[in-house]
């Protein structure tokens, strides 16, 4: 009888769940293990979505229907780059796909921004609010005065200026961690800055979220209309061929604010870079205000990129809590080819690249990408699911017409697991998982809310051994 395929997936965000998908419906005879450092599934799902998106949140149904496939195994708590190097999965597996993601996020690294308190990057803040364990000490102090900011203008800044201005009744009712309803709970901020270094054509966000904003109850948005129009003008012939920006912009153009006043706020402040955070005289480790460029736009021909030029100008915003949400990074393993420039393991459609150099591009056999890891940290669930059918399609294009070779994977699910044990490792199934969610749902039933999670690795541990021993 022929050996299976060993295909090891390090990820268990959309990437990895859809790459194992689309292999395991394609790829009969094969074992998929799919590796993840949270002793917990489902990447951003689970730590990026915002609560109040339990519709989103669904697509873990799907995965879960994938972990169903007897060919399937979950192995939580199993950290590429710690537990195992790259040399350990590549001698146990045929094929390795990389879909770990973007664990970093961007930094500004301007004066004040890693010194001073009261500057929250935005991933952190959304981990907090999402109970992913290295964040649940964040406590982001909400209490200091009534305005905030948040720079940049993608998703996760709206994202994280809806969860500071919703009413707090709404959120209570969704995943949303007790302490984090908490700490909103006692919020003063009534006002949040989203600050974009380009013009209202260059926003980052979309339609979805940007609709949710404007409908909020009790919040008036403020934006300079009269640059907008100008924009908008003056690019019509642009706009004429990107329906999907219009609307957006349409959208904004008609905004009517409530009637009544209302006692929170947003803006959209465009043309701003942030230069240096200032420090407040009475607390000098505190951050008082930012000091911003008033930017002009430059459309370059050539490329079609407008960018940001600074006119040399300057002004300041004051705020205690300054929001930084300008994207994610992924970093490099040890034992991975990394262009540090793009941020992404080098590959062509997912079959990784020895080195970006054009020159030298050689495909290095069994080993491949998919998701944030492959494409840079932007797209929703539906473009990483593509985007993991895409290396799917390459994985299945390299292997179905031949069969594993002989003896040169003699490795096999038991050895892996002893492995992982004789390194002192814990690891999770799936099935431990289901315990988890089960145990999470119904602290969650006594809060009125769906879910309650487990915010500390080692409380899900526990949980998972004592349920273990309990059954
Ligand atoms: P991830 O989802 O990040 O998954 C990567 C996985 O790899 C994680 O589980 C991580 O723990 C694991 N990992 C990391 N390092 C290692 C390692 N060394 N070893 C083992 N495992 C490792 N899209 C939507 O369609 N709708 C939304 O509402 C939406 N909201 C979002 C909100 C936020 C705050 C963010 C940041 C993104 C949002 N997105 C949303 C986009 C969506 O989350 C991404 O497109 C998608 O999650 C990317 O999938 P991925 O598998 O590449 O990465
Ligand atoms: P993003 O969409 O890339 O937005 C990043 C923002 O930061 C942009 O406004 C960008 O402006 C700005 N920025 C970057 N570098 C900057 C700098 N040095 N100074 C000032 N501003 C800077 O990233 P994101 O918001 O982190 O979202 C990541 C992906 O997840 C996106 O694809 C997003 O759509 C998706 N997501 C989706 C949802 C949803 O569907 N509900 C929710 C959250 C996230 P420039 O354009 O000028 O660079």
């Amino acid at each position: 009888m022929m050996r299976p395929w060993r295909i090891g997936v390090v990820g268990s965000g959309p990437a990895g769940f859809y790459t194992a998908y689309k292999v395991l419906k394609n790829i009969k005879n094969c074992q998929l293990e799919l590796m993840e450092a949270m002793p917990v599934p489902y990447g951003l799902v689970r730590f990026g979505v915002a609560p109040d998106h339990p519709e989103v949140k669904a697509v873990q149904n799907k995965f879960d229907v994938v972990a169903q496939d007897p060919r399937f195994q979950f192995i939580g708590n199993v950290r590429l780059g710690d537990t195992v190097s790259v040399d350990d999965l590549r001698a146990r597996f045929d094929i390795l796909v990389l879909a770990y993601g973007a664990s970093k996020d961007r930094t500004l690294g301007i004066p004040g921004e890693s010194t001073l308190n009261g500057i929250v990057s935005a991933r952190d803040f959304v981990g907090w609010y999402n109970g992913q364990p290295a964040f649940k000490h964040l406590k982001p102090d909400l209490t200091r005065g009534k305005d905030a900011i948040v720079i940049g203008q993608g998703n996760v800044a709206l994202d994280v200026a809806r969860v500071l201005l919703s009413p707090v009744d709404a959120l209570a009712k969704t995943d949303m961690t007790q302490y984090a309803i908490d700490t909103l709970r006692a919020s003063k901020v009534r006002h949040v800055s989203l600050i974009g270094r380009r013009g209202p054509l260059q926003a980052a966000f979309s339609i979805k979220e940007l609709r949710e904003m404007l409908n909020l109850p009790g919040v008036t948005l403020k934006y300079d209309r009269d640059l907008l129009v100008r924009e908008m003008n003056e690019h019509s012939a642009v706009l004429a061929k990107d329906r999907p920006k219009k609307r957006l912009l349409e959208l904004l153009l008609n905004y009517k604010p409530p009637v009544e006043p209302t006692s929170r706020s947003w803006s959209l402040d465009f043309l701003a870079s942030p230069v240096e955070f200032i420090a407040s005289k009475l607390t000098p480790t505190q951050v008082d205000a930012v000091k911003l460029s008033v930017n002009t736009l430059q459309h370059d021909l050539l490329t079609r990129r407008t960018s940001a030029m600074s006119t040399k100008v300057h002004k300041t915003m004051d705020a205690p809590l300054i929001l930084r949400s300008i994207g994610y990074k992924s970093v490099s393993v040890p034992g991975l080819p990394f262009d540090e420039i793009k941020g992404v393991v080098p590959n062509t459609q997912g079959r990784v690249l020895q080195s970006d150099h054009i020159d030298e591009q050689k495909i290095v056999p069994g080993l491949y990408v998919a998701g944030w890891l492959k494409r840079g940290p932007t797209g929703v669930i539906a473009t990483t699911m593509y985007d993991a059918f895409q290396t799917a399609d390459c994985i299945i294009a390299d292997i179905s017409t031949q069969d594993p070779p002989e003896n040169s994977i003699v490795a096999d699910r038991e050895e892996f697991m002893k492995l992982l044990t004789a390194r002192g490792q814990r690891p999770v199934t799936f099935q431990d998982w289901k315990r988890v969610e089960a145990e999470e749902k119904r602290r969650g039933a006594l809060l009125g809310k769906p879910q309650e999670k487990l915010t500390s690795v080692q409380d899900i541990l526990a949980v998972i051994d004592e349920l273990n021993e309990k059954s």
